[in-house]
C-alpha cells in the first residue's frame, strides 16, 4: 500500500509559519496535484513528504507508517524536479542505471529494469546517446526513467515540465498521465499552473498562503468552488465577479447585482441570506453567452458594449462593459461581434455562483 496521509502538518522557518496544520489523505494509486500561486507552500509540502524538509508539527504517513523521522532514502519515494539533474557525460542507459546504484539486484535484473523503463518511456533507441543529443522532453523522460527503476511506492513531481516550451509541456503532461495509467503508482505533483492541475489530477489540492482551500476532482473544484479564491484561480479566463446585496422582497429574498439589477436568488440560497448582506455573484465566461436569441424563463439577460475581442478559433472571448462593470463573455468563433457594438448576453440562473463578500465562502 502506498497511500499518503498528512495529519495537522505545519512548517515554520524560524518564527514564520509557512504551512499551517494541513490535513490531506491521498489514496493508493491516486494522482494528486498540489496547485496554488507562487509561495503558497506547495513545494515545502512536497519536500516534507520526501523527507527533504523537517516537519515542524504533525505527522506524515506513507503506507501506514509514520515517516517523520525516516531518511528520504528509506521512504521508498522518487522525486523528479524541474531542473532534472541528468549527467551530461553519461549515456541515457547509464543515467537511468544511476537510479539503481545502491540496489543489490543482480546485474541481469538491473539491465531488464532499465530496458523496461526505457521501453515505457520510448527511449529504447536512444540508450547509447549522451544527453546533449536529446531534446528537452527526452531528457525529462530520462530523469523519470531514473526514478522509475527504483520501483518507488510514491512518485513526487516538483514542477517537472515548467522549463519546457508550450508544445512540449502538453506532450509531457500526456506522457506523465499515460505513465500513471500504465504503472498505477501514487503520484503527488506540484504546479502553479491550474490548467496542468485540471488536466492531470484525479484530485486537486488548491493551496494559498500555507492553507488548503479546497480538495476535489477537477470537475468539483471547477463547478463548485468553495470560495472566491478557488473560483478565480481555477478556470481561464477567471470567473466574472460582480458586487451584490441580498434584498428582502415580497416573495422572500432576492439579489441586487451590479450591472444586472434585481434578480431572483438561486434556489439553493433560500434561508441562507439576510436582508442587506454583502455578496459577490460569480459567472464563468463560459456560462455568459453572447446571443440575440430570445431568453428562456431561467435565463438572465444583460447587454454591454464590446471593448476587446479575442478570437480563440472555436470561440471568441468578448470583453464587455456592462453598466460600468467589466465582464468577459463567450461568442461563437464565426461572426463574432465587433468592437464598439452593443451586444446581448445571457446566462442561466443555475450557473450563478454566490459568495458571502465578507468571508468569501460560497453560499451556493
Ligand atoms: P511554492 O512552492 O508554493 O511556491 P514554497 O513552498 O517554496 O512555495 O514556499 C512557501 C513559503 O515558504 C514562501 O513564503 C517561501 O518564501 C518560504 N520559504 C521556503 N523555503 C524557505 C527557507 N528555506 N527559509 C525561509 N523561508 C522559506
Amino acid at each position: 500500500m502506498s497511500d499518503v496521509q498528512l495529519n495537522r502538518v505545519s512548517k515554520s522557518y524560524g518564527k514564520t509559519e509557512v504551512v499551517h496544520g494541513i490535513d490531506l489523505d491521498i489514496g493508493d494509486g491516486e494522482f494528486v496535484v498540489l496547485v496554488g500561486p507562487s509561495g503558497c507552500g506547495k513545494s515545502t509540502t512536497l519536500r516534507m513528504i520526501a523527507g527533504l524538509e523537517e516537519i515542524t508539527e504533525g505527522t506524515i504517513s506513507i503506507g501506514g507508517t509514520v515517516v517523520n523521522r525516516m531518511e528520504p532514502r528509506d521512504r521508498n519515494i522518487a522525486m523528479v524536479f524541474q531542473n532534472y539533474a541528468i549527467y551530461p557525460h553519461m549515456s541515457v542507459y547509464k543515467n537511468i542505471a544511476f537510479g539503481l546504484r545502491k540496489s543489490k539486484l543482480p546485474a541481469a535484473d538491473k539491465d531488464r529494469k532499465i530496458r523496461d523503463a526505457a521501453g515505457i518511456l520510448d527511449l529504447s533507441d536512444l540508450l547509447e546517446r549522451r544527453p546533449s543529443a536529446l531534446s528537452g522532453g527526452q531528457r525529462q523522460r530520462v530523469a523519470i526513467g531514473r526514478a522509475m527503476v527504483r520501483d518507488p511506492s510514491v512518485f513526487l513531481f516538483d514542477e517537472p515540465v515548467s522549463n519546457l516550451d508550450a508544445q512540449l509541456r502538453a506532450q509531457m503532461r500526456l506522457e506523465i498521465k499515460k505513465l500513471h495509467q500504465t504503472m498505477g503508482t501514487t503520484i503527488i505533483f506540484v504546479t502553479h499552473d491550474q490548467i496542468e492541475a485540471m488536466t492531470l489530477a484525479d484530485r486537486i489540492v488548491i493551496m494559498k498562503d500555507g492553507d488548503i482551500h479546497q480538495i476535489g476532482t477537477p470537475t468539483e473544484v471547477y463547478q463548485a468552488p468553495a470560495n472566491m479564491f478557488v473560483a478565480r484561480f481555477i478556470g481561464s479566463p477567471s470567473m466574472n465577479m460582480l458586487g451584490a446585496r441580498a434584498v428582502a422582497a415580497d416573495d422572500g429574498i432576492g439579489l441586487r447585482v451590479d450591472g444586472l439589477g434585481a434578480i431572483a436568488a438561486p434556489a439553493g440560497l433560500h434561508g441562507k441570506l439576510s436582508d442587506g448582506q454583502a455578496l459577490a455573484v460569480g459567472i464563468r465566461p463560459d456560462d455568459l453567452i453572447v446571443s440575440d436569441a430570445p431568453a428562456d424563463m431561467d435565463m438572465i439577460s444583460l447587454s454591454g458594449a464590446v471593448e476587446v475581442i479575442e478570437p480563440l478559433g472555436p470561440d471568441t472571448l468578448v470583453y464587455a462593459r456592462v453598466d460600468g462593470h467589466d465582464v468577459i463573455a463567450k461568442a461563437p468563433g464565426r461572426n463574432p461581434p465587433v468592437v464598439g457594438a452593443t451586444v446581448a448576453m445571457q446566462m442561466r440562473q443555475a450557473d450563478i455562483h454566490v459568495f458571502d463578500a465578507a468571508s468569501e465562502t460560497a453560499l451556493v
